[in-house]
C-alpha cells in the first residue's frame, strides 16, 4: 500500500509570532498548491494564530499543536485544550513527545487521554515513541514500543487509528546530531506496523503513517525515506531553517513520486 508521506516541524520553544511569520513567509512561497507529500509545522501555542494568516492560506501545509490538555476546559491554569485548538485551524497535534515524557512527567495513561481527546475533537494526533539508549543497550526496544503504543491507545478504535500518525522517535537520537541508521530505523518501524496489525489488523494498520524522528536532516532524509515502513519525518532542529525543511520535504515529495 502506498502512504502519502507527511513531513512535520516540531518547532518545539521556538519561533516568536514575528519569527514564525518571516519564516512562513518564505516556506508557503515554496509551493504552488497540493504537493504529494503532507507538511505540517508545529509552532508554539502563541505563535499557532500567526501561522494560521500562512497556512490559513496555503494547500501546501497543514497546522500542528505541539501538545493539549486531555480537558475539555475548566480549572487546569495553563493548559489548552481541543477546542481551542480547534478554533485556531489546527489539523494535527503532537502528543507524548519524549521531552514531555521525560520532562513533564506524562505518562501512557495520560498520553491516552490525551490522544482519545484530539480523536473526539476532530484533531489527527502525532503519537510519539521510541526507546531510551538504556533501554536499546538492555535489547528492549520492542518491550518498550509495546508499551508505549499499548498503552497510549488503549480504547482507541480501527476508526480513529486511521487518523492517527506515529513518530518513532529514538530518544538517544532527539536533537544529539545521532540519527538512527535507515536498517535500525526500518526495524523500529516495521515492529511498530507489526503491533498494530496484532491490535487493529493488517488493512489497517499497513495504512498507518509511521514517521522517523531524530536528528533528520537534509543529508539523511533521503536515505531514511526510501525505507518500506518510514513514512515521513518529525524534524526539530533542521526545521527551524526554511531552506533546510524544504529539502527535506523535497526528499518526501522525491520518494512519493518515484512510488506513484
Ligand atoms: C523532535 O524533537 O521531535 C526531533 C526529532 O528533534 P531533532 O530533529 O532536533 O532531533
Amino acid at each position: 500500500m502506498s502512504r502519502t508521506p507527511i513531513i512535520a516541524a516540531n518547532w518545539k520553544m521556538n519561533q516568536t509570532p514575528s519569527e514564525t511569520a518571516t519564516f512562513l513567509e518564505k516556506f508557503v512561497g515554496f509551493f504552488d498548491g497540493k504537493t504529494a507529500v503532507d507538511i505540517v509545522i508545529a509552532p508554539p501555542f502563541v505563535s499557532i494564530p500567526k501561522a494560521s494568516e500562512f497556512i490559513g492560506q496555503s494547500e501546501a501545509v497543514d497546522l500542528s499543536a505541539q501538545n493539549m490538555s486531555p480537558e475539555p476546559s475548566g480549572a487546569f491554569t495553563g493548559e489548552i485544550s481541543a477546542a481551542m485548538l480547534n478554533e485556531l485551524g489546527c489539523d494535527y497535534v503532537i502528543l507524548g513527545h519524549s521531552e514531555r515524557r521525560t520532562l513533564f512527567g506524562e505518562d501512557d495513561a495520560f498520553i491516552n487521554r490525551k490522544v482519545r481527546a484530539a480523536c473526539e475533537a476532530g484533531l489527527k494526533p502525532i503519537l510519539c515513541i521510541g526507546e531510551t539508549l538504556e533501554e536499546r543497550d538492555a535489547g528492549r526496544i520492542e518491550e518498550v514500543l509495546k508499551t508505549q503504543l499499548e498503552g497510549s491507545l488503549a480504547d482507541v478504535t480501527a476508526e480513529q487509528m486511521a487518523d492517527i500518525v506515529i513518530a518513532y522517535e529514538p530518544v538517544w537520537a532527539i536533537g544529539t546530531g545521532r540519527t538512527a541508521t535507515p536498517e535500525q530505523a526500518q526495524e523500529a518501524h516495521a515492529y511498530v506496523r507489526s503491533v498494530l496489525a496484532g491490535k487493529y489488523g493488517e488493512e489497517v494498520a499497513n495504512g498507518v503513517r509511521i514517521q522517523y524522528g531524530g536528528s533528520a536532516k537534509p543529508a539523511n532524509a533521503g536515505e531514511l525515506i526510501s525505507q518500506p515502513d518510514i513514512d515521513g519525518f518529525l524534524v526539530g532542529g533542521a526545521s527551524l531553517d526554511p531552506d533546510s525543511f524544504h529539502e527535506i520535504v523535497k526528499a518526501g515529495v522525491a520518494e512519493a513520486q518515484g512510488n506513484s
